[in-house]
C-alpha cells in the first residue's frame, strides 16, 4: 500500500509540475546569418542557445549563400516567424526578400539587430530605418546624424564625418538611460560589461528610436570619442518592434562579450519585448553590478516566469 501511495504521490507531482511548466508555444524565431565580417559560426549558435534557453523562443538558424553566391535562393517565408534575429553583414538580398522583410516588420514582426548587423546594407533606406543607427560602409552625414549623450544631454549631431568606430576591446560600464522601459525595468542603473568593442560614432535616421543604455567611450582606455555612445536601443517601424544591441562581438564559443550575463539578459528581454511589447522574464540573480563582470560560459542561468 505504501508503495502505491508513493507512486500516486509522484504521479500527482509530475502532473502538477508539467501543467505549471506549460508555457505558451515558443515564439518561432529566425536567425539570419551566413555572411559577416565577424565569426558568425560562433555567434549565431550562441544567439540561438541564449534565446532558446528561456523556453520562450524556438530558433532556427538560416544560412545565406556565401559571399558572391546567388542571393535569389535566400527567400525565407518571414510570415512563419514572430522574431527575426539579424546576425548578417554581407551581400544585398534580392529585391523580393527585401520587400518581404519590410512587410514582415511593418505588419508587426519582431526584430533583434545584433552587433555588426548594423553595419549591413548602408544603401538600403528602410533597413537603416529599422536599425535606427549604423556604422561603416561609408556611412556619413548623408545617412543621418550621430546620436549620443554628452554632459547628460541627448545630442543629435548632424556634423559631417564617417559613421562607425571603436577603440580597443575592453570591459566597459553600461549605463541605463530609460529605467522604466520593460527591457530595462529592474536592472541596476550601471553594470560592467564583459570585454567587447564599444561601437561609437554610429549614425542613421534614428526615427522612432529610444536609447535604453549608453557606455562612455573613454579615450584614456584604448581610444574613444569621450561621448556616451548608445549600446541598447529600441525602434518602432510600422507595427513592428526592433531591439538593437550594439554589443556582443563574438570569439570562438562566444567569448566574454557574449558570455556576459548583462549581454545575455538584455538580449533575452529585448527579444521578448520585440515580440510582445512586454517582458515577463525576471532579472536573474547573477545580473552584474557596476563593480565586476559576470560571465556565464555555459550561458544558462535558470530563471522562471
Ligand atoms: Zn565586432
Amino acid at each position: 500500500m505504501k508503495k502505491q501511495y508513493l507512486l500516486l504521490f509522484m504521479m500527482a507531482v509530475l502532473i502538477t509540475s508539467f501543467s505549471s511548466c506549460k508555457n505558451v508555444e515558443p515564439y518561432k524565431t529566425l536567425i539570419i546569418t551566413g555572411q559577416n565580417n565577424h565569426n558568425w559560426k560562433a555567434s549565431s549558435p550562441a544567439l540561438k542557445q541564449i534565446l532558446d534557453e528561456t523556453g520562450m523562443f524556438a530558433s532556427m538558424i538560416m544560412i545565406t549563400p556565401a559571399k558572391g553566391g546567388d542571393m535569389t535562393t535566400f527567400d525565407p517565408d518571414f510570415s512563419k516567424y514572430k522574431l527575426v534575429v539579424l546576425d548578417y553583414n554581407g551581400d544585398s538580398w534580392s529585391d523580393k526578400t527585401n520587400a518581404a522583410f519590410i512587410d514582415y516588420v511593418r505588419n508587426g514582426g519582431g526584430v533583434v539587430v545584433y552587433h555588426a548587423a548594423n553595419n549591413s546594407f548602408p544603401a538600403w533606406k528602410e533597413y537603416n530605418e529599422i536599425t535606427g543607427l549604423g556604422g561603416w560602409g561609408n556611412r556619413n552625414e548623408k545617412d543621418g546624424p550621430y546620436v549620443y549623450y554628452k554632459n547628460e544631454e541627448l545630442v543629435i549631431d548632424t556634423s559631417a564625418g564617417l559613421g562607425g568606430s571603436h577603440g580597443k576591446r575592453r570591459e566597459f560600464l553600461v549605463r541605463i538611460r530609460k529605467m522604466d522601459h520593460p527591457v530595462t525595468k529592474g536592472l541596476p542603473a550601471e553594470w560592467l560589461h564583459g570585454n567587447d568593442e564599444l561601437y561609437s560614432q554610429l549614425r542613421g535616421p534614428a526615427k522612432n528610436m529610444e536609447i535604453l543604455a549608453t557606455a562612455f567611450a573613454d579615450s584614456a582606455k584604448g581610444g574613444g570619442t569621450m561621448r556616451d555612445e548608445p549600446v541598447l536601443m529600441t525602434v518602432t517601424y510600422g507595427k513592428g518592434r526592433i531591439f538593437h544591441t550594439a554589443m556582443g562581438h563574438a570569439d570562438d564559443g562566444g567569448g566574454p562579450a557574449m558570455h556576459c550575463s548583462g549581454f545575455i539578459t538584455t538580449l533575452q528581454r529585448g527579444a521578448e519585448w520585440a515580440v510582445t511589447g512586454d517582458v515577463t522574464q525576471p532579472v536573474p540573480p547573477d545580473f552584474p553590478g557596476p563593480s565586476g563582470v559576470v560571465l556565464r560560459p555555459d550561458f544558462r542561468e535558470i530563471t522562471s516566469r
